[in-house]
């Protein structure tokens, strides 16, 4: 079968789902493949589920700009949805005396990128806000929350459709030829096809790379290598003894093992770092002894027994370990010459918070929609 589409969309993850969902609202021709059979079964449900505030990252960078612009249109989208999101607020916090510097930086850099509302407690201020908490200071984030995020990718999927878009499951992408009238693509799975596509997202998340380089004539030089980190959750019993997200200060492939309630009040930790050659989501149960002692840095009442392995997540990276973090890494037309083309690598923590703001980046690379 052989079809002709404006624009197609290659991933129904929350980042796909958002541009599919954009490319649509602009009234383009738009289907949305996807491998699997289900949207988000990938990195898209395997996060802590946090809005982030923007305070980590490069001033500048896109992952700066994209969290903060992404975070307030989330809090807004969810509750013009009646999807649940909590502004739940967090607490980095010190648990040594060496690390209060770290903690103004944070707050020095929150500021640069337009996050002005962290302030700096004392100990005794951040006891009294979380009672079962322990630390020499902390940093409380208030514009921080949670999100229902498969209720977030659900709102995106029903945006998408009734603005005319097709979401096409068990259709893996296997290759694509660029080139003449836009780019062909090979979709196999049950129903094999070849699409035809003036427009192509490459929104595949972990297989992002290893796709671009089965696009016949894209330049392969400027496609990124591949690395996975893997994030491990333990998971509490119970009810959380905390209100508010507990973060230590964070490490170099992660922001620490942090603890972050979900919408049921259901504490869980991590993800931790663990880097890996191939994606498995199994927990291994005998990284317990690590969180525990981490947790307990900042939550000594921890009680031995009380995690369990929960889930996992892999980050999709593009710098090996020990080299310094890199930027989301988005390339249009105008960084790798063939017309039409955006290939999203890299799109790990803020991207969940991001999505929305990525999508209207994805659509201002491309160019305005054609007026007849
Ligand atoms: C441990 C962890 C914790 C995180 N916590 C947070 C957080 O708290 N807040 C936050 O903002 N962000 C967080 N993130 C980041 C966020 O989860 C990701 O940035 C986001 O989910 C990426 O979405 P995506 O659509 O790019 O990728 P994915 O969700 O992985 O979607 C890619 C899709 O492409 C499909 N696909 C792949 N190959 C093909 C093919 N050949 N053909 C068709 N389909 C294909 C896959 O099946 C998949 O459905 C976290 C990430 C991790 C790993």
């Amino acid at each position: 079968m052989s079809e002709t589409v404006e624009c197609t969309v290659i991933g129904a993850g929350v980042v796909g789902l958002a541009v599919a969902r954009a490319l649509a609202m602009q009234g383009r021709e738009t289907i949305l493949i996807e491998a699997e059979n289900a949207i988000g079964t990938g990195t898209s449900s395997r996060n802590s589920e946090v809005i982030h505030a923007g305070i980590y990252y490069p001033k500048g960078s896109l992952k700066a700009r994209f969290c903060v612009e992404g975070r307030k249109r989330l809090y807004r989208y969810c509750a013009e949805r009646g999807i649940e999101a909590r502004n739940c607020g967090k607490l980095i916090v010190a648990t040594d005396p060496s690390q209060v510097a770290t903690l103004s930086g944070i707050i020095d850099k929150a500021r640069a990128n337009g996050v002005p509302d962290l302030v700096l407690k004392t100990r005794a201020e951040a006891l009294a806000m979380e009672p079962n908490l322990e630390c020499v200071a902390a940093v409380h984030s208030p514009s921080t929350g949670v999100v229902d995020s498969h209720g977030f990718m659900l709102g995106l999927q029903g945006d998408f459709e009734a603005a005319g878009g097709m979401l096409a499951f068990e259709s893996p992408l296997s290759h694509a030829v660029c080139g003449g009238d836009g780019i062909r693509l090979m979709v196999g799975g049950a129903e094999p096809m070849e699409i035809r596509s003036r427009v192509v997202i490459n929104s595949a998340g972990l297989h992002a790379q290893a796709l671009a380089r089965r696009f016949e004539g894209l330049p392969q030089e400027g496609v990124p290598p591949t690395y996975y980190c893997k994030g491990n959750y333990y998971s509490l019993a119970g009810k959380s003894p905390f209100t508010r997200l507990i973060y230590p200060v964070p490490e170099a492939a992660g922001l620490g093992v942090h603890l972050t309630i979900d919408l049921g009040d259901q504490a869980r930790f991590g993800p931790d770092v663990e880097w890996v050659t191939a994606i498995d989501y199994s927990v291994d149960p005998d990284r317990s002894e690590h969180f525990y002692a981490e947790i307990r840095k900042y939550w000594p009442a921890l009680a031995d027994g009380a995690l369990q392995p929960g889930y996992c997540g892999i980050r999709p990276k593009i710098q090996a370990p020990h080299e310094p973090a890199r930027d989301f890494v988005i390339h249009g037309p105008q960084s790798h010459g063939v017309k039409g083309l955006v290939n999203l690598y890299g799109i790990e923590s803020p991207g969940l918070t991001s999505a929305l703001a990525i999508a209207t980046h994805v659509c201002e690379l491309i160019g305005e929609p054609p007026t007849c």
